[in-house]
């Protein structure tokens, strides 16, 4: 039976997630179909009715639909509820399942590294959607401190209530400065970028990478972005002797979790990683 699958959105045209998804059916032989959909917002209702009556198997979302489709689920599974975002959603029937892979992803990134979170120190630049999530999964799951560095440094702080409420543990907040920075990441494990900053097709740049001087030796540097591969604050992380990862694991992981949830079956990771990244790269 042939396996329908979708990626909706509003801009849709520039997702890697078809070249993820149709690598990985492929590679199982299946015979499918995977759709990308411009979806605008408030469209959602009308997608639905398609998915239902097309028979999806399920769809995975992008802005501006994140938190707009919670609503209109029937079960959110702990990540996406805790998040409060949901990037995956199964279609069972009539009912839809709604979940949250970013995070899972993104820790599966770090820790093929040989990075483990519990019991260390990070410290994430942004608060924005992404860096939320990881700041919230950090706090919920063990790491012994959190540190969030932001632009608008009020952001931060909501974020921080919002994770002191949710976990009962208290992260710091600042404004994000090179000062600062180099401030907070002198015990930091990891210091982790989750600003565009560096971002091809972004024009604003880190004005310094000055605080790499105060990093601590032997930390692990993480940047979201996945293009360019290697960031000026990577290749500046690099070339001063530390370790770095960036954003393409984390892509590539929060779309095989998601496929695990299509086909509720355990996938072989690293050979599909394999070979998704040579598609992507
Ligand atoms: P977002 O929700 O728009 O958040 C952007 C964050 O960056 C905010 O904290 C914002 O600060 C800050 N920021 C934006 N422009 C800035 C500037 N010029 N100077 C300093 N700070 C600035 O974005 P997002 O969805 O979280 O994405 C953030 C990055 O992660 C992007 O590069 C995205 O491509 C990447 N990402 C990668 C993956 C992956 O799978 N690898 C997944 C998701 C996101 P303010 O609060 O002050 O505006």
């Amino acid at each position: 039976m042939k396996i329908k699958l979708a990626v909706i959105g509003d801009p849709i045209s520039h997702s890697l997630s078809p070249v993820i998804h149709t690598t990985v059916l492929e590679n199982l032989g299946i015979d499918y179909e995977y759709e990308k959909v411009r979806v605008e917002k408030g469209g959602l209702e009308r997608f639905l009715k398609y998915a239902k009556d097309a028979n999806l198997r399920g769809f995975n979302l992008t802005m501006p639909h994140k938190v707009d489709i919670i609503p209109f689920l029937d079960e959110i599974d702990e990540e996406a509820k805790r998040y409060n975002s949901v990037n995956t959603v199964k279609i069972d029937g009539e009912r839809l399942l709604g979940y949250n892979t970013d995070a899972d992803g993104y820790i599966r990134s770090v820790e093929e590294k040989g990075f483990f979170f519990k019991g260390k120190k990070a410290v994430i630049l942004g608060a924005g959607g992404a860096a939320s999530t990881i700041a919230l999964k950090l706090a919920a799951e063990g790491a012994e401190a959190v540190t969030v560095l932001n632009r608008t440094a009020a952001a931060a702080v909501v974020l921080a209530e919002r994770i002191y409420s949710q976990t009962a543990k208290r992260i710091l907040t600042d404004s994000l400065t090179a000062e600062s920075i180099a401030e907070h990441c002198k015990d930091c494990d990891i210091l982790i970028n989750g600003t565009p900053l560096g971002m091809e097709g972004v024009s604003a740049r880190f004005e310094s990478f000055s605080f790499f001087d105060s990093l601590k030796k032997g930390a692990l540097v993480s940047d979201f972005i996945y293009k360019p591969q290697m960031t000026d604050f990577l290749k500046n992380a690099d070339s001063r002797g530390f370790k770095t990862v960036n954003g393409l694991g984390m892509l590539i992981y929060q779309g095989l979790i998601a496929d695990e949830i299509f086909l509720d079956r355990k996938l072989d990771f690293p050979e599909l990683k394999e070979k998704i990244a040579q598609k992507l790269i």
